[in-house]
């Protein structure tokens, strides 16, 4: 157990030893030393609601994870170069979640891992190098995986855009240039993805594919016009590149009507990537794809992780997997998340400073604005309400270019009265707001 620890001292350490990029989250920042369910408790014993982490997916500290955990490290932790049922076992249970015709499951450590895996394959089956991806989106902070994520490169700061990288409009209806009055805007963001291929041909390049978070979370919890995707897919294919889709944030029930959120957009990738959740807090991330791609990419060089698809993280992920069903977790979210949209559309007639309301199940973005009209996004509102939700002990975040969306992603096992609890907290600072500021 820790000894009583300041948090004073903790945040003096890190200040001296760690680097200063290492972000913390609120201007108050809080440190947490357990967790149970869909709540964490500070060094003081205070209950914090986690209306935000993503991780715990089955909840924070699950007794079955702890118990499938504690047993493999008991018996023996090795790697895929031994036979072991668990790997085996836990393939059969992601790919009972895929569509048929991707059958193939590598594992790695984490999402930017498997994003840089899928890069590689999507390379080594099209013979390309070309990527076409939205802007604004993230998939993971490895060299490969970086120059993918326009959120992070394109920062003042960041490495720029690579010029194998071909960035289209994120397929945003509620800001972006086709809005929801327009039938046709899944077609037309599609489109875009034409220029891109028009791009690379002129630059004599070759495509290698496209990669995107189906539902795009760091540009904003967007979901894009139902069939965008699919649209996009076969676009993509009839120019010989392989379709990745991430769905690190948003697969394994989270969305509560689909189990992915590809299912939502009647897509087909060619490539899913698995992270975050998939362990409950245990590092594991997940490759899955066709035979054809897996051929082309079994080149006679041996593929090798020292941890990825180790014994203990094999049992980890299956023991996940299987708590979402066992537990009716997306069925949960199902509900808790209509519960939570309709709360929050109700609380959108009463606050002006609600532009939209959007999201699946347990993934739900609430977009701040000054003004509906103009959409001027209201940022300082939204970091606000952000770290005045903290000193109600509910944690949230906040997204999107203008960092003006609030991101709601609790542990699937979220109540009723925890979804009131954010409703009613969350209405209190925006009413704070609206009194402070004489509109
Ligand atoms: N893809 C997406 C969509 C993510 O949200 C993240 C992490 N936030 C990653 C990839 C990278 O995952 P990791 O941090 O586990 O490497």
């Amino acid at each position: 157990a820790y000894q009583p620890v300041e948090m004073e001292t903790v945040l003096e350490k890190r200040r001296v030893h760690f680097g200063g990029n290492l972000k913390l989250s609120y201007e108050n920042p809080v440190m947490f030393l357990r967790g149970w369910r869909h709540n964490l408790f500070d060094e003081m014993g205070r209950p914090y609601l986690d209306a935000y982490n993503n991780v715990p997916h089955v909840g924070h500290a699950h007794p079955r994870i702890q118990a499938v955990a504690a047993d493999q490290l008991k018996r023996m932790n090795s790697n895929t170069r031994y036979l072991h049922p668990a790997q085996t076992e836990f393939a059969d249970k992601v790919l009972s979640k895929m569509p048929d015709h991707l059958s193939i499951c590598f594992f790695v450590n984490s999402g930017s891992e498997a994003n840089e895996l899928a890069l590689r394959l999507a390379r080594a089956h099209s013979g390309g190098k070309d990527m076409i991806t939205p802007d604004h989106g993230y998939h993971g902070n490895t060299t490969g995986a970086i120059d993918l994520s326009a959120y992070k490169f394109n920062k003042p700061g960041g490495v720029g855009q690579q010029d194998w990288v071909h960035l289209v409009e994120v397929a945003d209806d509620y800001r972006g240039r086709f809005r929801r009055d327009d039938p046709d805007r899944a077609g037309k963001y599609a489109a875009l993805v034409d220029d891109a291929l028009d791009e690379i041909a002129a630059r004599g390049g070759k495509l290698a594919g496209f990669i995107a978070e189906t539902f795009p979370s760091v540009g904003g919890q967007i979901i894009p016009p139902k069939g965008y995707l699919a649209k996009v897919y076969s676009k993509i294919r009839a120019a010989g590149g392989v379709c990745i889709a991430d769905e690190v944030q948003t697969g394994l029930g989270r969305l509560g009507d689909y189990y992915y959120a590809i299912e939502q957009q009647c897509a087909k990738p060619d490539i899913i990537v698995l992270g975050k959740p998939i362990g409950n807090g245990h590092p594991i991330g997940v490759v899955v794809t066709t035979a054809e791609i897996a051929r082309s990419f079994s080149n006679g060089i041996e593929y090798f992780s020292t941890f990825g698809g180790s014994t203990l993280s094999c049992r980890t992920g299956k023991e996940v997997l299987d708590i979402v069903d066992d537990e009716g977790l997306q069925e949960n979210a199902r509900l808790m998340g209509g519960r939570l949209l309709d709360g929050l559309r109700s609380l959108q007639k009463k606050h002006n400073l609600i532009g939209d309301v959007r999201g699946f199940g347990l993934f739900v973005g609430v977009e701040l604005v000054q003004d509906r009209e103009s959409l001027a996004p209201a940022t300082d509102a939204a970091d606000y309400v952000l770290n005045r939700m903290r000193e109600h002990r509910v944690l949230i975040g906040t997204e999107g270019p203008h960092d003006n969306i609030l991101k709601i992603r609790p542990p699937l096992t979220i109540e009723e009265g925890d979804v009131d609890m954010i409703l009613e907290k969350l209405s209190g600072c925006l009413s704070e707001l609206e009194c402070f500021s004489p509109c």
